[in-house]
This record gives structure tokens, sequence and C-alpha cells, in this order.
């Protein structure tokens, strides 16, 4: 009896689920998870009820940007239970689904064959509690191999939208158009891009400077139809919110960088 082969169960899972966000960037380190997390967070801050699932097996930090570091995967006749971050002024937790929870010490790392990833996201989105939910998060790994085209192929048929996260640079633009036309190719709607680590403001001077020369983003997302919807700044208080396992725009919601991803929060 293998319950993540169970396509009833997994279909079960999904009739529960409204809405489904894949954030893609193809690239590592652009802030596709940091993005994850304020978009959940901010979307609970709107009243709805959401969840987080961290499908980046190789670097799963969900669980450390909501204050679960250590946290144990606990299971109930109804599924392995998700973790609950209880934001200030949040109706619903957000429910947080990680394959952190289920290691022994989340600073060893996956060393997993592709026929393990695949039985792994299916039991991510059918062996976890999801409830029901209005909007699931995922948090998707670099690439556009393995982990993505299984967890397509098991959301067919589910409302599923995609949002890409890049940063202005020309190595980073490449890597999300790539994202980008993988999401034309296989039809998934995508809901527009965010550019992250888009302008620093001196502590000093408190001018705007641009760490990352800008490789014209904005037209080359445009060319594959896809909308730049947000800028969001490196800042201090983004990273150190990730560090403190709350998101910033639960945080610290009136600063400028948790500002930054009201658009992204109200596209969805
Ligand atoms: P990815 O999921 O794309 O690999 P992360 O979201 O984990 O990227 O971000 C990589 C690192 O950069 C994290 O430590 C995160 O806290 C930090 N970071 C991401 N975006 C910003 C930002 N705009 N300002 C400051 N730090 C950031």
């Amino acid at each position: 009896d293998k319950p993540h082969h169970n396509k009833v169960l997994i279909e079960n899972r999904l009739a529960e689920i409204d809405q489904i966000i894949v954030v893609l960037a193809n690239k590592g380190g652009v802030g596709k998870s940091t993005v994850s997390a304020n978009l959940a967070a901010g979307l609970a801050k709107d009243g709805f009820r959401v969840g987080v699932a961290d499908a980046d097996i190789h670097g799963p930090n969900q669980s450390r940007f909501f204050g679960f570091a250590g946290a144990k995967i606990r299971n109930s006749k109804a599924g392995l239970q998700t973790h609950g971050f209880v934001g200030d002024g949040c109706a619903y937790p957000v429910q947080v689904g990680s394959l952190a929870f289920m290691q022994e010490d989340d600073t060893n790392p996956i060393v997993w064959r592709d026929a393990y990833k695949h039985d792994f996201i299916h039991h991510l989105i059918g062996s976890f509690d999801w409830g029901s939910l209005d909007f699931l998060v995922i948090d998707m790994p670099p690439g556009t191999g393995n982990e993505l085209i299984t967890l397509c192929d098991m959301l067919e048929g589910s409302d599923v939208s995609a949002l890409l996260v890049t940063s202005p640079q020309a190595v980073a633009q490449m890597d999300s158009l790539k994202a980008g036309r993988f999401c034309n190719e296989r039809g998934l709607p995508v809901i527009g891009a965010a550019v992250n680590m888009a302008g620093v403001q001196c502590p000093h001077c408190k001018e705007e400077f641009h760490l990352f020369p800008d490789a014209g983003v904005t037209e080359a997302l445009s060319s594959l139809g896809i909308e730049k919807i947000a800028d969001i700044p490196l800042a201090a208080e983004l990273a150190l919110g990730s560090d403190m396992g709350e998101p910033i725009v639960v945080a610290q919601p009136d600063t400028v960088v948790a500002r930054a991803f009201a658009p992204i929060i109200a596209r969805v």
C-alpha cells in the first residue's frame, strides 16, 4: 500500500485547494524562497487560507523562513501534519510543508536520484494534510527538470499559474527566460515576474544604487508576453526577517521592502 502512488489521494487533496501558484526562477539564489514566503504571508494577512509547499528538495528553507527550524514531522490519520505559522493579524495560519521536517538535521544534504524526487513531489501534495486552502504556494527548486515536470503532470486539471522570480543581472535574466519559455510551452499561465535585488539604499547617504547591472530584464520578459509586476530592493530587513523566521510582510509591513511585495499579492 503506497499512499504516494495513490492517485485518488492526490486528487482528493487537490480538490480542496482553489488555486496553486508555482514560484519559479530556474536559477538558484535569486530569492525564489523569499518571494514564496512573503507572497504566502501577504495572502494570509489578506484573510486567505494559505499553504506553502517547499519543493526545493536540496535547499528546503521554508521551514526556517517561517520559524520552524528543527521542527519535526507529525503524522495523523489525515496525513502528515504541516506546521502552522500564525502571523500578526492573520485569520488563518500559513500551513508549511517541508522535507526539512523529515530530516534528522536540516544541515545535512539530501542526496537523491530522480526516482526519489519524483516520489517526494507526490508525497508533498498527496501525503501532507493541506486541508482546505484558497492558495497553495509551491516553492520550486532551480531548474526546469524532474521536479517541475513531475509537478506539472500531477497538477494537470487544477487551477495553476506560475510566478517568475529573477534579478536584474544578465545571467539571472537568461535563466528566468528559460523558465518563462517552459511555462509558455506547457501552457502554464504566468502571473508575471518579480525582479528581486533591484537596487539597494545606501544606509549613510540614503541614495539608491544598483548592485547588479540591469540587463534589460523588463524588455526581455515582455518579448515572451510576461509582465514585470514588482521590483524588490535588496534590504537588510528582508534577509534578517528570513533568518529570524518571520516574513517581512508580517514582521515589518511598513518598510519599503515589505510594500514592494504588494503588487504580487494583489495580482494573484
Ligand atoms: P532562492 O530560493 O532563489 O535560492 P532565497 O530566497 O533563498 O533564494 O534567497 C537567497 C538568500 O538571499 C537568502 O539568504 C535570502 O535571505 C537573501 N535575500 C533574498 N532576497 C533578498 C533581498 N531582496 N534583500 C536581502 N536579502 C535577500
